[in-house]
């Protein structure tokens, strides 16, 4: 027995009537505004060569970690799922197996915005109108398989389709950026612009390191055998980037940690990290240090920064052997921002040119830290409700903890911050109609004008982000 598939089109407003119809007519108002997309990890590559998709399991499953994770958590194996080994041990290779294993699990997804998004892809990009099972998931694999086999479906034409103003990829400095070069030398109207992510050279326990800080040099012409040489390939490369469109650049440390290091200690610090001797406390030092030069360097070429830290990355060290990195084992730790921020707040902290971005995957920082530290520091602001935040809960919590202290100005709109691009514009639409309600409880109890909350309604939709990262 087949059920329909339905998106309602007052989903997430408020139950009750009256904040309910306010909220409805704000989101008319914002509800096709152009999409801009100032941080994610989309793949330059589809938008520089324009191929057609794969299939449906290859783009929309084994990629995606936010839903194989689910399915790992109540026991499938992700070699059942195509998720390809390190050692190339076999995994599942027919993309439709893949796909059924995946529908005959689609209830784990209930009540989670997986499913929304999913859905709303289904829906929307597909136009499939019965909700998937085992029973219909033949029927989805016919119809996206075919659906993507046209040349409506190609990455420039979804782009178009979706309303994407500007898209930001995230890159390593040893990334060549050739798929962004290709973009534009194909004279393709889309903007497709890069970010600057240091962390691989910037992160002495990163795999690899010493390598990567190699390559980087070279990349950048410096002699990177000193730490002058090394800051000044950073200020080379952040060039690179800005010149294939960087605004921003993005650091992934595990803590927020800013210090001053002596100029001797840095050094030695530094080249013990390329000797893969520092400790675990030198590893961070120099990280910490590291921030404080990107700062530095932001305040010369103008880069916004954007901190997403406190995630323990792959904390299940079987499954990282056997399968590497972002396999959906990465789990928040407490965060800390009023102590680890203090030295580049002492610095460069109420200097109006500089705009940190500082994200958290630890709630209980919002109101107690957060907010108060950008309610106060003209260098920062808040990002949106970030990973497993992000989602119809984690922006009313975000909402409500931090609005009284910080505002909303110093908010900057909404990241999708994903690689399924296919759901974007549905990320998208869920913060607007999110955003929409928290706005319509304010105007229902009379706390802000119906005028301004049509104002506000855009801003976080569209103007923040386009202002906070300079797009
Ligand atoms: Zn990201």
């Amino acid at each position: 027995m087949t059920r329909p598939l339905r998106l309602d089109p007052d989903r997430l407003f408020p139950a009750e009537a009256r904040t309910r119809a306010i909220a409805r007519n704000l989101y008319a108002g914002v509800k096709d505004l152009p999409i801009v997309s100032p941080h994610g990890h989309t793949d330059p590559a589809w938008f520089a060569y324009n191929e057609p998709f794969a299939d449906p399991a290859t783009l929309l499953i084994v990629p995606d970690h936010y839903l194989f994770r689910m399915l790992y958590s109540q026991g499938v194996r992700l070699e059942d799922l195509g998720i390809p080994t390190r050692d190339g041990a076999p995994v599942e290779s027919d993309p439709r197996e893949i796909w059924r294993r995946f529908a005959a699990h689609y209830h784990l997804f209930r009540g989670t915005p997986s499913r929304m998004w999913c859905d709303w892809v289904f829906a929307e990009v597909f136009g499939l109108d019965v909700r998937l099972t085992s029973d219909t998931a033949d029927l989805y694999f016919d119809t996206i398989d075919a659906a993507l086999k046209t040349d409506a479906f190609r990455p420039r034409a979804l782009f178009e389709r979706f309303g994407i103003e500007v898209i930001a990829t995230t890159e390593s400095p040893t990334d060549e950026l050739l798929h962004h070069q290709a973009i534009r030398d194909s004279g393709w109207s889309g903007r497709v612009v890069t970010t600057y992510r240091p962390d691989p050279v910037m992160d002495p326990e990163a795999e690899g390191f010493a390598a990567n800080v190699e390559r980087f040099g070279e990349l950048a012409g410096e002699d990177v055998s000193t730490l002058a040489g090394y800051l000044r390939a950073h200020e080379n490369r952040r060039a690179f980037f800005r010149a294939h469109g960087a605004t921003a650049t993005d650091h992934g440390h595990l803590t927020a940690g800013t210090c001053m290091l002596d100029r001797t200690y840095f050094e030695e610090v530094y080249a013990k990290a390329l000797a893969g001797e520092a400790s675990t406390i030198e590893a961070e030092y120099f990280r910490c240090a590291m921030l404080m030069e990107m700062a530095r360097m932001s305040l010369d070429d103008g880069m916004v920064m954007q901190i997403h830290p406190g995630v323990h990355r792959g904390h299940n060290p079987w499954l990282q052997a056997r399968f590497g990195p972002n396999m959906g084992a990465d789990i928040p730790v407490p965060t800390n921002y009023v102590t680890a921020l203090k030295a580049l707040l002492d610095r460069y902290g109420n200097d109006p040119r500089l705009s940190v971005i500082l994200f958290t995957l630890d709630e209980d920082s919002y109101s107690r830290e957060l907010a108060p530290l950008a309610g106060h520091y003209p260098a920062l602001k808040l990002g949106p409700p970030w990973w497993f935040n992000d989602s119809p809960e984690g922006m009313r919590r975000f909402r409500e903890r931090v609005t009284e202290t910080a505002g909303f100005y110093n908010t900057v709109g909404f990241n999708d911050d994903t690689r399924a691009f296919l759901s974007i514009p549905a990320r998208h639409d869920v913060a607007r109609r999110m955003d929409c309600a928290f706005l319509a409880r304010l105007v229902a109890e009379h706390r802000l004008e119906e005028d301004e909350a049509h104002e506000l309604a855009a801003d976080l939709a569209y103007n923040l982000a386009k202002a906070a990262y300079k797009l």
